[in-house]
């Protein structure tokens, strides 16, 4: 399936073709187009399959096309939340949501730890409406009270079964208690086993299997 029949808006389709994309990948093809309606989804895939995309292109999409209704006097707050269990993961992730994002006006950053929370700090204070993060460090900013998770509408558990694996359960479990119920929930994990089903259970409403 070409990238051509999502009909994706101007910007994000500017940025795929700029990139050389011409046709999704397997987990692109059965994600997208049930992430655009808005459906949580339980997809089981490897890096390397074009996972990235198939959630980032979706959500941009959905943020461009549904401004945040809130009242918030938050310019910009942050709308989507990406989860990854390690620092080298999350850097690569957020520079493929800055490349696909590259057109559009939404504004995201990265955070995880083991280096210096002032630079990371300084770019949440300016606003960011994607956030791709580390689990430990999130909660380092969110107790600091340099984010507000309060108009999370998006959120990605990306390498579930790994972050389970490091030890993330509790810090997951506090972070999703911040955000708002109302929202939509993909988690991609390598395996399906019963600890990221319970995990998929608590957190997922109704979702959408997807296993390439
Ligand atoms: P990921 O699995 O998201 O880490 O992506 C793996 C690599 O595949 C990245 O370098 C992407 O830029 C690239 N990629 C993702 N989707 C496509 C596609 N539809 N066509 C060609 N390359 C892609």
């Amino acid at each position: 399936m070409a990238f051509a029949q999502l009909q994706l808006s101007a910007p994000l389709a500017r940025a795929v073709a700029e990139m050389g994309y011409e046709s999704m990948t397997p987990i692109q093809a059965q994600a997208i187009p049930v992430v655009l309606q808005g459906r949580d989804v339980m997809g089981a895939a490897q890096t390397g399959t074009g996972k990235t995309a198939a959630f980032a292109l979706p959500l941009l999409q959905r943020m461009l096309k549904h401004e945040n209704a809130s009242t918030s006097p938050a310019r910009h707050p942050v709308r989507a939340l990406v989860l990854l269990p390690t620092r080298e993961l999350a850097d690569q992730v957020a520079e493929q949501v800055r490349l696909y994002g590259k057109y559009t006006n939404l504004r995201s950053t990265v955070v995880f730890g083991g280096i210096d929370m002032k630079p990371q700090t300084a770019e949440l204070k300016k606003g960011v409406e994607v956030l791709v993060a580390t689990p430990g460090r999130l909660l380092d900013h969110i107790e600091a009270k340099n984010c507000v998770l309060n108009q999370v509408e998006y959120v990605v558990l990306d390498e579930a079964d790994r972050m389970l694996d490091i030890g993330f359960l509790p810090d997951l479990q506090r972070i999703l208690s911040y955000l708002p119920k109302q929202r939509t929930t993909l988690l991609f994990s390598a395996t399906f086993s019963p600890e990221i089903k319970r995990l998929a259970n608590s957190y997922l409403q109704d979702p959408v299997t997807i296993e390439v």
